[in-house]
């Protein structure tokens, strides 16, 4: 209900549509609507053709003009106008179509205005058919359809009117009879016109909604994943992504990482500048990762987890050892350190998969952290296989 009176809101009364929802509508529907129109406009010609026949009777004086006419200048016409319509875009499209059918309406009164026959008014009951095919058949936009109903009532009007020898009698009923006629075709196209541009915004709007819910289902998604501390990947992320590939690839390289004696950068410079550092390695290791297609998370703590495809025989001692140095490199002063050093250092323990080895995340972790705890006895700032 709320959507219906949003779409209605944004249709001005010549029907017209913001020009985004036009050219949506254009992507969604315009191949329907050339479809429509071609088929519409040999019918139509048709149709019309069959005229000539009626004019045989009531236009005897003119007749091979009359048959001339619509053979030779509104046949040809509607064929370049079948051909172009799906070539052209879809504004000189629409005009193709006003243009089309201000020669269908205006030549049969020129011919009625020209005819001395006794018999041409007649003619004029076949006005408002052919404004029918054109209001609510081509369904001309409503804007056009106005300017197409307005012109040619004019146009019938100054006929009525103006036709020499015309019965007197016969002016006032044929000027209503044309003018009610074309208004009830216009005031169809209205209805149609409208009911497809209050369908179309509604259809739009809800595309709108459910592409929003779904860019913010992904951000939610990719906050559930995201370390908030360090914006990298969290502990969940780690352990979906690790059993995605412990399911998926070959072999798995997984190194724990941990900060080196930390507590006492703590101590010594504030939580603050704590989170900062951690910050500063986390990004390091995540680029470290990228570079090796692999993945980094933050397990917890000053503790990370990275993830590599690749054999921990050939790969292991390489990856963890450079990125020992890639952390020491980031020259993070720690003064407060006692083993000597005087920048922030980690250590890595590190486990793969291996030939034939047990494809558990548990098992892998385990074995990294007890591989971790080596490093660390060992005296820090280095990487140990497990
Ligand atoms: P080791 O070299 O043996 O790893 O020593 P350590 O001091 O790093 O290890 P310990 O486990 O004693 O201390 C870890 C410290 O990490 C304690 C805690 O205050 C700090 N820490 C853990 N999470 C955070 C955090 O999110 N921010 C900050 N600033 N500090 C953290
Ligand atoms: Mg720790
Ligand atoms: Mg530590």
């Amino acid at each position: 209900m709320q959507t219906e009176t949003g779409a209605r809101g944004r249709l001005n009364w010549l029907l017209r549509m913001a020009p985004e929802v036009e050219r949506a509508e254009e992507r969604d529907f315009g191949a329907e609507r050339i479809r429509h129109l071609r088929h519409a406009i040999i019918v139509g010609l048709i149709v019309y053709n069959i005229y000539n026949l009626t004019s045989l009777h009531l236009m005897a004086d003119i007749q091979p003009f009359t048959v001339a006419m619509r053979l030779l200048v509104l046949v040809p016409g509607s064929l370049v106008i079948f051909y172009l319509v799906p070539r052209v875009p879809p504004a000189i499209r629409e005009l193709l179509l006003l243009g089309g059918m201000f020669v269908a309406s205006l030549l049969p009164l020129y011919l009625l205005y020209i005819s001395q026959s006794s018999y041409a008014t007649y003619t004029l009951g076949e006005l408002p058919l052919v404004l029918l095919f054109g209001n609510m058949l081509l369904v001309l936009r409503f804007r056009l359809a106005l300017i197409f109903t307005a012109v040619t009532c004019l146009a019938a009007l100054f006929v009525i009117h103006a036709k020499p020898g015309l019965d007197e009698n016969l002016i006032f009923p044929l000027t209503v009879q044309v003018v009610t006629g074309l208004f009830f075709t216009l005031y169809g196209n209205w209805h149609v016109e409208r009911q497809r541009c209050l369908t179309y915004l509604a259809r739009y709007d809800a595309q709108n909604r459910a592409d929003l819910a779904e860019r913010r289902g992904d951000e939610l998604r990719d906050l559930t994943l995201t370390d908030m501390l360090t914006g990298i990947a969290n502990r969940r992320h780690l352990d979906e992504t690790l059993s995605d590939w412990l399911a998926t690839r070959g072999e798995v390289l997984l190194l724990m990482v941990d900060v080196d004696h930390f507590k006492t950068f703590n101590d010594r410079f504030g939580h603050v500048e704590g989170d900062d550092c951690l910050r500063r390695i986390a990004t390091a290791l995540a680029t470290f990762a990228a570079r090796h297609d692999g993945f980094a998370a933050r397990y917890g703590g000053e503790e990370f987890t990275l993830l590599f495809a690749v054999d921990a025989e050939t790969g292991g001692t390489f990856l963890a050892d450079r990125l020992v140095r890639t952390v020491r490199e980031l020259s993070i002063p720690h003064p407060a350190r006692a083993d000597g050093l005087t920048t922030v250092t980690v250590s890595v323990g590190y486990a793969g998969t291996g030939e034939g080895g047990v494809r558990e995340a548990r098992d892998l972790i385990t074995r990294a952290d007890l591989a971790l705890y080596e490093a660390k006895s060992a005296g820090r700032n280095r990487s140990k296989a497990g």
